[in-house]
Parts: structure tokens; C-alpha cells; sequence
């Protein structure tokens, strides 16, 4: 079937047609979650994609993608927990919906899904959500590029959870002091930690990837002896590299201020990418050099912001070679932004560390405007999966499972992400503000079809 037909498809049926001054999806009738599942399907081969994901369970009574699809469903529609799941999984709406088991069957039991999700092969459920991206980039989806027509990957370290009480073996552990019955005591606090890769640009933001920091005893080799967990960066290094393999067309690497050292910036090189690290450290070369070299000279550059009106003072500095641990040049950006609102508050100073050849073309403005693009993933990213996503909440306090669940509920943020970008055309171009509020509109009509539903929606033919 070709790209046209299909579009016809799912057009008709999911009532696609929107205002183009409203990205609120007022006017949409009934049948998004028919149109989204055909969309899954037929340009992402989502059926497929859950069916190959495996565990390592004897002869279950539930298969693997009953778990899977009950699971990315769940992620998809917000169940907010395996409880609020459980009555569904015996009513014929959502039996319909993951399609698997007999009407009469029903979908197993909140246990049942914990202990598939414990035993999911982490590989097989990667694959599901790396497929989707990959396809979608087959599909020209981020042909364009963002600014310079580059693709940039945000990575920051992310901590979803974190409890006194309850841990795994896998947790990681830190003390920490809080006032228990007047007196401040020192207890020990579990959680676990990532680093996530996200795709950044100004029309979506897709979640690529995620690892996690592993505790003292786990870490390869003889690192973890001294009883240290895992630094954020050594995890975040294991991740780009991942990252690096599975999509090469990626160019820009961008992160915080824990990134402009010499170690990292050697793996970014290795992989022939680009990166744009926030420097916070007025001590810490190379930004203490390019600073030295400033001194007191007026900006080089000052410009308007078109789009935010902001007053940018910009500094540029090339070739610098005062960080021992890299070797190669190093470009120094500094931007002193003026807030149009607020033209007598101080501006806000930033400092970026530039390195690689993709990024010597960008003007100094344009670094600055990918640097805090890395916000997207502290706001859609972050912050949207926490309180929209459930992210936060323990489905399951197993470090296997919850990496299992992470993998399904990026699957189904970033098919969603792609089936508003494409299909509800004022999405993309024009995103700012609403964003959430779109997408949160979106979830509640597919929450309401799923009521409705009276058949499959994976028969498309
Ligand atoms: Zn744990």
C-alpha cells in the first residue's frame, strides 16, 4: 500500500481535518484511537514491533505481547498505576484495544504484567522504540533538520524515583539527613538514576534513549570497589556511544554544566559528533581563558531576537586550546540575554563550550538557541512524563521491570509525538505553549473512544 492510500485511511476515519488557528482539537469527533493505532500500524509497524519483544518466562498463560501491549497502552491512555489497570484487563474495550487474548480471556492480572515486565528482555523492548524512531527517519520525519539543518540529542541525568522504605537490589543508596521527631538524623535513601538521550528540536522532541547509573557493586571491572556508585557521566558516555551507533545522523551532542570536560569531549570527537556543553565555572578552563580574553570588551555582536524580542549580547571565541584533556580547538561562546519584559533586570549569562566541525558553521547566536533547546528535555521531556506520563510512579520496584516500562511508555510518547506532528498539521509548526495542554486533550478523546470501542482497531484492512 502506498504512502497516499494510506494517509486516506486513517484520515477519514480519525476526522483529522483541524483549524489551523486552534491546535486545541476542538472540532474532532470520535475515532482517534482507531486513527491512532492505523497510524501505528501502518507506518510503524507497531503490531509487529510488540510482537518481538520477549521474556524469559516458561510457558506463560499470558503472552509476551499480551504484557507488552497492555503495558504500552497503559502508557499511552495514563493508567496511572497496575491497580487502576487491573479491571480493564477484563473489560472487552481494552481487550479489543490490545487484541491478543480471546474476548471471554481477558488479559491477565496486574501480577501478571509485573512479572512479565521483571523478565522482559531489555534488547527486545529497545528495539520497539529505537524501530519507531529509525522509520520515522526512513520517512524523511526529521529530514529537515533543526537549526542549521543539524540534528541535536540533549543528555541529562534524570531521577524518577526515590523512597526510605522500599529498595531492590539494584538500587542505588545515599545518605541523607531529615528531622524525624525534632531531631535531625542521617537515613538511607534509595532511588534509582538515568541518563536520557532526546532529540531536540523546535517542531517535537523525541525520548531516543535511556541508561541506567549502576550501584558500586554492579560496575564493571574493579571501578565500583571503593563502594561508588556510578558517575552520571560514565553512564551517559555508555549511552552516546549507543546512541551514536543506532542513529547516525545524529550531529550535535547537547549538555549541562557537567559535561565541558576534557573526557567527555574526547568521546564526542571519537564519534565524529559535534557538542554544545553549557560551562558554568569561571575557573575551569577553557571558559576561564576565553574570559581572560574578553576582559572588559564590549559584545561583539548585539541582536534582536526576531521571534522572543530578547536584547542578545554575544561574545565568540575560537581555537582555544587551554584544556589540557582535550586535544583539539575549542570555541567559547558567552550571550548576555535581556528579557524584553523585565529590560531593567539584570540580564542572563550564558556560556557555552564548542566543539567539532558541524557547529564551526553555526553563528553564535544559533549555538545559543541549541543550548537552551536543552530545556525541552527538562519540559517535555521531564517534567510532562512525571505529571502527565506516570513515569514517576513505581509500577514496579525492579530495576529490569522499570527499564522494561520506560521502554514502552517511550515508545508510545514518541508514536503519539509523530502522529500529532503529522497528522494534526497545526502541531508542529507552531508549537509553543500549548503543546501539553494539545496532547493531554488528545489522550482524554482516546481515553473516551476507548469506551466505545466495538471492534479492533488493528483490523485496518
Ligand atoms: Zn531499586
Amino acid at each position: 500500500m502506498d504512502v497516499a492510500r494510506e494517509d486516506v485511511g486513517y484520515r477519514a476515519e480519525g476526522r483529522v481535518e483541524t483549524n489551523p488557528d486552534d491546535p486545541g482539537l476542538d472540532t474532532i469527533g470520535q475515532g482517534r484511537l482507531r486513527a491512532f493505532v492505523a497510524y501505528a500500524c501502518k507506518v510503524f509497524g507497531l503490531r509487529q514491533r510488540l510482537e518481538a519483544v520477549e521474556d524469559t518466562r516458561q510457558d506463560p498463560a499470558i503472552s509476551t505481547y499480551v504484557v507488552a501491549g497492555a503495558l504500552f497502552f497503559c502508557g499511552l491512555l495514563r493508567i496511572r498505576s497496575l491497580n487502576a489497570l487491573e479491571p480493564k484487563l477484563r473489560e472487552k474495550p481494552f481487550i479489543r484495544l490490545v487484541g491478543g487474548a480471546g474476548e471471554e480471556g481477558g488479559l491477565g492480572s496486574a501480577d501478571t504484567l509485573g512479572r512479565g515486565l521483571r523478565q522482559m528482555r531489555i534488547e527486545t523492548v529497545r528495539a520497539l522504540s529505537e524501530g519507531i524512531v529509525a522509520k520515522a527517519e526512513r520517512n524523511k520525519v526529521f529530514r529537515e533538520g533543526w537549526i542549521g539543518g543539524m540534528h541535536a540529542v540533549a543528555l541529562d541525568g534524570w531521577e524518577p524515583i526515590s523512597s526510605y522504605s522500599r529498595h531492590c537490589d539494584k538500587c542505588l543508596v545515599r545518605h541523607v539527613r531529615v528531622e524525624h521527631g525534632g531531631q535531625v538524623v542521617e537515613v538511607e535513601q534509595y532511588y534509582h538514576r538515568y541518563v536520557v538521550a532526546m532529540l531536540i528540536d523546535e517542531r517535537f522532541d523525541m525520548a531516543l534513549d535511556i541508561e541506567p547509573l549502576l550501584p558500586a557493586d554492579l560496575r564493571p571491572g574493579s571501578a565500583g570497589k571503593n563502594g561508588e556508585h556510578e558517575g552520571e557521566q560514565t553512564a551517559a558516555i555508555r549511552l552516546l556511544q549507543r546512541v551514536k551507533r543506532n542513529f547516525g545522523w545524529l550531529e550535535i551532542v547537547v549538555a549541562d554544566g557537567l559535561y565541558p570536560n576534557g573526557p567527555f569531549l574526547t568521546v564526542v570527537k571519537q564519534l565524529r559528533m559535534s557538542a554544545i556543553v553549557i560551562a558554568k565555572k569561571d575557573t575551569d578552563e577553557p571558559l576561564k581563558e576565553a574570559l581572560v580574553l574578553w576582559g572588559n570588551k564590549p559584545a561583539e555582536q548585539v541582536i534582536v531576537d526576531g521571534k522572543t524580542k530578547e536584547q542578545i549580547a554575544l561574545w565568540d571565541c575560537r581555537d582555544l586550546r587551554t584544556l589540557s584533556t582535550y586535544d583539539g580547538p575549542i570555541r567559547v561562546v558567552r550571550a548576555s540575554v535581556t528579557d524584553p519584559e523585565q529590560p531593567t533586570r539584570r540580564p542572563h549569562t550564558w556560556c557555552m563550550v564548542v566543539t567539532g566541525v558541524a557547529t564551526g558553521r553555526l553563528t553564535a547566536h544559533s549555538v545559543l538557541r541549541i543550548a537552551r533547546g536543552r530545556w525541552h528535555i527538562e519540559n517535555t521531556g521531564f517534567h510532562q512524563w512525571t505529571t502527565l506520563w506516570r513515569f514517576a510512579h513505581v509500577f514496579v520496584h525492579d530495576a529490569n521491570g522499570m527499564l522494561a516500562l520506560y521502554w514502552l511508555f517511550f515508545a508510545a510518547f514518541n508514536l503519539l509525538t509523530l502522529f500529532l506532528y503529522r497528522q494534526v498539521r497545526c502541531y508542529g509548526r507552531d508549537r509553543g505553549k500549548r503543546v501539553t495542554h494539545t496532547i493531554s486533550r488528545l489522550v482524554e478523546e482516546m481515553r473516551d473512544d476507548l469506551a466505545r470501542l466495538d471492534r479492533s482497531p488493528w483490523d485496518t484492512s
